[in-house]
């Protein structure tokens, strides 16, 4: 009977370090920033985006290239391009990261960890959330064509709703979703829309006034009131 234990240990394991070294993933891109939103804002972090995303996609996606164009990287390679970087810290975003969950994803998630990182996931929560454990999740439901695009068994294992809001029906949105799944408000943050300097300051005050009022948090997008439309900061 131990012998038996023993041998499927020893094979899950050998297959884990399979995956970590051979394993492709799909990988959008790797970079080192501040991070520009949420409740986090302005911490060093390493960006890691995964691609692939899960349709309907969202209109307004700002990363349109993630859904589809991608490096194969092994859970191992990705660990050694973290370590380039002066940061504790890892976004894990994508695209929808946790489309790759069960292809190294999960492995990787394991290999930071062991290495010291602290982990952030930054889902839409179209599509059920793992078992993350000992990272924090960030869940942005999509408002698409009036409706929520959001799995609700998601609800328990997120630990920040972030929202986008342009508008008072947005914010009116808003509010139902935030009603209807009884979230407390100790987790939402709203952010305006807002792909430009002057876009984003216009949406500003609508939205630092419905935050004030409903005692929700209010995240400006630090990078583009910094550099505007400038990329790769
Ligand atoms: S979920 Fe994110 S990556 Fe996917 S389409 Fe929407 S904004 Fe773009």
């Amino acid at each position: 009977m131990h012998g038996e234990v023993k041998r499927t240990t020893s094979h899950r394991c050998r297959r884990v370090i399979q995956t970590c070294y051979e394993r492709a993933m799909r990988v959008a891109e790797i970079f080192y920033s501040l991070q520009g939103e949420g409740p986090f804002l302005g911490i060093p972090a390493i960006f890691l985006r995964l691609s692939g995303c899960k349709k309907p996609y969202c209109p307004w996606c700002d990363t349109p290239s993630a859904w589809d164009t991608f490096t194969e990287m092994a859970p191992v390679d990705i660990c050694a391009r973290a370590a380039d970087f002066p940061a504790g810290l890892v976004v894990i975003t994508g695209g929808e990261p946790f489309l790759q969950w069960n292809e190294g994803l999960s492995e990787l998630h394991t290999m930071l960890l062991e290495k010291g990182y602290e982990l952030h996931y930054e889902t839409s929560g179209k599509l059920p959330i793992p078992d993350v454990r000992d990272a924090y999740v960030v869940c942005s439901p999509k408002f698409i064509e009036g409706s929520w695009i959001y799995e609700r068994s998601n609800t328990p294992r997120v630990d920040c709703f972030k929202f986008i809001a342009w508008s008072r029906e947005s914010l009116d949105a808003i509010d139902s979703f935030i009603s209807r799944h009884a979230l407390a408000r100790e987790k939402i943050c709203v952010m305006p829309l807002g792909a430009t300097r002057e876009d984003q300051l216009s949406t500003m005050e609508l939205v630092f006034t419905h935050c004030r009022d409903k005692g929700y948090r209010m995240s400006p997008r630090l990078h583009i009131l910094t550099f505007d439309t400038r990329g790769g900061v």
